[in-house]
């Protein structure tokens, strides 16, 4: 069967047709600048070029209309028609305590969808409109959700529960979710069979360093702590995000710059993390490591603080385990910057373990960077969103 796999933004789409059975992607692609002026699609089918065509794209509805257009056109196309889509599998963002799995698409479930609107304002709603499209130009077409929370669902009450009133938690539902579930679930039980072990059997730290970066904690094949929280803001610091703060300083930044707390949130969201510690350097980590190089302070002082984070949870969650089978590391950063896989690395030799050096060198690609004889290992899983929303979509409409 042919999933075509969609993830939404505001004003964005991207999408990847994949055959199921061979896990092959067919074609994939990009429309961006919905509803804003010069929108364009990128489409790229397997072994062809990437073409970028401008084409005028009012609402997402229109995009999906052109995203079938392209993978049915003759030329660029890779499917005669529209009934060789068998179902769509969408990422949501968040499910709230709803949907501790993906689910098939049914109008009830739109609605309940829609009520974790609050929790992420800016994500789920245009999940949603994604999903009337797709609804709207492919009646009949199977159609699931599949949420970035859902993998975290299992956390116990102890991990995911703030040290304030418990009446907004009854209230508001405020309490951690945690994000990224899809890929903290593909790259552990990857990981596990990469090792050729259960992952049942394993205690696994998932380490997603991408621009948006958290940690999971996975014991047993199920998640019990991971590092963000109501909001992908708590935790690792991130390419603009602040991560784990004094929640203080937001009354007391606001109070001294004279600025409301919704321009704090705002800062620590978009201007912090090492885009912040670096002066507004970047919050790329390939500019950061040629401007340490250069002598940087700043940007060097960047990268030790992010990494320094990062150890620090992964010690926070080999206690919430008793012990670490496996730390995996995956996404931009962790899958392809070798610096800061190694700084990292030097934090853990207590744990029993090492990092060649030569093999850290390799990007993007499974492998193993410890030595055999270590008591816990270290990888790099790359982490495959769409394939598994794929897998799970298949999974449900089968
Ligand atoms: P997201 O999906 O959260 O937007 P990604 O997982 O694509 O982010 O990660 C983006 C980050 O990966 C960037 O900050 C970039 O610095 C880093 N990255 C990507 N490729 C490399 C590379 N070759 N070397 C170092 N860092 C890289």
């Amino acid at each position: 069967m042919n999933v075509l796999v969609i993830n939404c933004g505001s004003s964005s789409l991207k999408y990847q047709l994949i055959d199921s059975e061979s896990e092959e992607v067919l074609a994939k692609g990009l429309c961006e600048r919905i509803g804003i002026n010069a929108s364009a699609i990128i489409h790229e089918p397997a072994g062809g070029e990437k073409v970028k065509t401008e084409v005028d794209m009012p609402d997402h509805t229109a995009a999906v209309r052109i995203v079938i257009e392209k993978l049915t056109d003759e030329s660029v196309g890779v499917i005669a028609s529209l009934k060789e889509i068998g179902a769509v599998g969408h990422r949501v963002v968040h499910g709230g305590e709803k949907f501790s799995e993906a689910t098939l698409i049914t109008p009830e479930v739109i609605k309940e969808v829609e009520s974790c609107n609050d929790l992420a304002p800016l994500h789920n709603p245009a999940n949603l409109v994604g999903i009337r499209s797709c609804m709207e130009i492919m009646p009949g077409v199977p159609m699931v959700g599949v949420f970035d929370t859902a993998f975290h669902q299992t956390m116990p009450k102890k991990a995911y529960l703030y040290g304030i009133p418990y009446e907004y938690y009854e209230k508001y539902k405020i309490r951690r979710y945690g994000f990224h579930g899809t890929s903290h679930d593909y790259v552990s039980s990857r990981a596990a069979e990469i090792l050729g072990k259960d992952r049942k059997d394993l205690k696994i730290i998932v380490c997603h360093l991408g621009n948006g970066a958290s940690i999971s904690a996975v014991d047993g094949g199920v998640c019990i702590d991971t590092s963000m929280g109501l909001t992908p803001l708590e935790g690792l610091i991130m390419g603009t995000r602040s991560g784990d703060i004094d929640p203080a300083i937001i009354s007391f930044l606001a109070d001294k710059e004279g600025i409301t707390a919704d321009d704090v949130v705002s800062i620590l969201n978009k201007k912090s993390g090492v885009l912040g510690l670096s002066n507004g350097l970047s919050s790329d980590f390939r500019d950061l490591a040629t401007a340490s190089e250069d002598g940087n302070e700043q940007a060097t002082t960047a990268l030790h603080t992010y990494a320094y984070r990062v150890a620090k949870y992964i010690g926070a969650y080999t206690a919430a385990m008793g012990g670490v089978d496996i730390i995996a590391f995956t996404a931009g950063v962790g899958e392809n910057n070798a610096a800061a896989r190694e700084e990292i690395a030097g934090y853990l030799e207590y744990l029993g373990t090492s990092v060649d050096l030569e093999k850290n060198k390799i990007r993007g690609e499974e492998i193993i960077l410890s030595k055999p004889e270590d008591k816990v290992t270290v990888m790099v899983v790359p982490t495959n969103e769409e394939l598994a929303i794929a897998r799970e979509t298949v999974r449900l409409v089968q």
